[in-house]
């Protein structure tokens, strides 16, 4: 049994959708976006070797790492090795994404603004070639 499963804060939630994430994925909406408040809380947990595509948030997200190991990388620069207790600030548009390292689970609160054009524009997956790269 691991750290997740023994302790985990809320519960997983529904499966994640094949189109955007590449393995598997649990995702719990916490706080849906509603008229007090321009933002919406969720949940994800990433089992081992899952992560998102890559992709853009129009008004910028959150990320509070509560478990595991993760990554977070942009788009030309360095992938940022997480764990819990991080905290990642994600600029508005920057191309990026986020998942768990090969060998552990990763979970992270995610708070998405919302915006005219929707809280995320979903792109293409993290190729296996720059993945494995990560050590
Ligand atoms: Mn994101």
């Amino acid at each position: 049994m691991n750290t997740e499963e023994k302790i985990a804060i809320f519960p997983k939630g529904d499966q994640g959708s094949a189109d955007y994430f590449n393995g598997t994925a649990w995702v719990k909406i916490l706080v849906p976006k509603d008229q007090t408040g321009n933002y919406s809380v969720g949940n994800v947990v990433f089992e081992p070797g899952c992560r998102n595509n890559w992709h853009t948030h129009a008004t910028g997200q959150i990320l509070l790492v509560t478990d595991g190991k993760g990554w977070y990388q942009e788009k030309g620069q360095a992938a940022r090795s997480l764990v819990k207790g991080d905290v990642v600030v994600i600029p508005i548009d920057v191309v990026h994404w986020h998942g768990a390292a090969k060998d552990s689970s990763f979970t992270h609160i995610v708070i998405t603004n919302n915006s005219p054009e929707g809280p995320v524009k979903w792109m293409y997956r993290v190729s296996d070639e720059d993945y494995n790269q990560l050590p």
